[in-house]
């Protein structure tokens, strides 16, 4: 046990997790009270959690800057935000996190985080997310220097296993090593994404064949401990953001790169051969985020993109490279595919391309199938120029959104609708207050920074209130 964490020592605020969400109420709690404590199970070089993965933040603003292109106000983010999946599950925090979102990234800025202005191949989000000058690691890195600046103690290696919960109160946080006294506790430890067992019980066998995208250290070990001590559910159990990635992904922590971007400018089949959703249904940052579901519903949650040499320049190629060859029947042959069921729906679907339209990626551009199911809505073309290329796909697990209930404070709601007295949530272990079955890119950090703020904020007002007589 260090001498941070030994049994004498006494914390306003202890956090549990330092992705972006802890590290920010982290910082949060700092400005009101001297004594802050970080947990972070992971080794100081993979620490950071699913933050170490990310590039960019969705936030309203009035007007365009250097790092955004245009205006993205209020009423817009929070239509995007309602028109993803079944909408907000709980609409006043969802308008909430939308309002405060305006003043995040002068926040951020104040903290230590740079920008820098979109790249290429960054699904068309110039104008309503800001991307980070070096990506989650240096986000990260930023956030621990501010941190180390302002006196906030990190203990690495430390995973809470449970809280004491005496009465409506956290009287300690139990680790590994010894248990850990705190006036306030705010829990950040992310989603269960990482928990196999766990999304097997909502998936059944089908979870073996899902990739977990980030920290396996993710596994909701700190959900299911304030469940058992009564924590009201927030989001629904089967919900989660996921992509599609490339089947030959490892199964943890592959990050961005493992994303593939090919689907809107091909199509789709199953291991049957058959096409089964709308490859070009809407812009690809609106539905990028449907097709780890799509594939998890398919026979062997696997499937396969297939495009041909007129786009294979438009989006960003994949990272083990795709298989390639001079023929369709090829190409199917190589993916392990039935060569005659392919062959049969690449021609179904060419000859339902309809004649016409200008082929345009930047846009919905209407180019479009007719009298096939299912349809294609956009960037519709016939695969007809060698060579053709292909790649086997799974379901890749961002983050789960199945929770805790929280108050507008960041407080932890209880099955018996009252509240613990001091443990606050923040992030990914809340987002399901937020988020139903959607997803917009850059809004899981949207999420994790008002309300870390919010819940570190409210944890330091708790421990300023404390009468705990230490
Ligand atoms: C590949 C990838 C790309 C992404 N890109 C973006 C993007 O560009 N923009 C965006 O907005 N979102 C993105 N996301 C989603 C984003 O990562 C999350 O929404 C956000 O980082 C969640 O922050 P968090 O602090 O809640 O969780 P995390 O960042 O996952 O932090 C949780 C922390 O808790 C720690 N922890 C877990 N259990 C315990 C325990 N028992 N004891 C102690 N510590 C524990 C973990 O080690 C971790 O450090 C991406 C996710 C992935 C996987």
């Amino acid at each position: 046990m260090s001498a941070s964490t030994d049994s004498g020592a006494r914390w306003d605020v202890v956090v549990i997790g330092g992705g972006n969400a802890g590290l920010v109420a982290a910082l949060s709690a700092r400005r009101h009270v001297p004594r802050v404590l970080v947990l972070e199970r992971a080794p100081a070089a993979m620490r950071g959690g699913n933050t170490r993965h990310t590039r960019n933040i969705r936030c309203v603003h009035e007007s365009a800057d250097a790092y955004n292109s245009g205006a993205y106000p209020f009423d817009e983010l929070w239509r995007d935000l309602c028109g993803v999946g079944t909408g907000p599950s709980n609409e006043k925090l969802a308008e909430l996190t939308v309002r405060e979102s305006e003043t995040v990234p002068q926040w951020m800025s104040d903290h230590g985080i740079r920008w820098q202005p979109p790249l290429a191949g960054t699904l068309h989000l110039g104008r309503t997310n800001r991307f980070f000058l070096g990506g989650g690691k240096a986000l990260v890195n930023s956030y621990h220097r501010t941190a180390a600046r302002t006196g906030i103690t990190v203990a690495y290696d430390t995973t809470v296993e449970d809280l004491r919960i005496e009465d409506d109160r956290c009287t300690a946080v139990i680790t590994g090593s010894g248990e850990i006294r705190a006036r306030a506790v705010v829990c950040a430890s992310g989603g269960f994404e990482a928990n196999i067992a766990w999304l097997r019980r909502y998936w059944g066998a089908a979870a073996d064949n899902y990739v977990i995208r980030g920290s396996r250290d993710n596994d909701g070990r700190v959900l299911a401990a304030l469940y058992a001590h009564g924590a009201d559910r927030a989001g629904e159990e089967r919900g989660f953001h996921a992509v599609a990635v490339d089947a030959r992904s490892p199964r943890f922590d592959g990050g961005i790169a493992t994303r593939l971007d090919s689907i809107p400018f091909g199509i789709v089949l199953n291991r049957d051969g058959r096409r089964f959703y709308d490859e070009g249904e809407e812009i690809w940052p609106k539905r990028y985020a449907i097709w780890g579901r799509n594939i998890a519903g398919q026979p062997g949650q696997i499937a396969y993109s297939l495009w041909d040499a007129k786009v294979r320049r438009l989006f960003l190629p994949p990272m083990y490279g795709p298989v390639r060859a001079d023929t369709v029947a090829e190409l199917a042959g190589r993916l392990g595919l039935d060569q005659r069921s392919v062959t049969e729906s690449v021609s179904a679907f060419n000859r339902a391309v309809t004649p016409g339209g200008t082929f345009d990626p930047t846009l919905l551009d209407g180019c479009a199938t007719r009298g096939i199911s299912p349809p294609k809505s956009n960037w519709a073309q016939p695969l007809d120029t060698p060579p053709y290329f292909g790649i086997a796909m799974r379901p890749g697990i961002t983050f789960t959104y199945m929770g805790v209930a929280v108050t507008d404070r960041g407080r932890v709601l209880r099955t018996d609708g009252t509240v613990f007295a001091n443990v606050l949530a923040a992030g990914e272990i809340m987002s399901g207050n937020i988020l139903s079955t959607g997803y917009l890119a850059g809004f899981g950090l949207t999420i994790g920074s008002v309300w870390g703020r919010i819940a570190g904020t409210e944890a330091a007002r708790q421990a300023l209130e404390s009468d705990d007589p230490w």
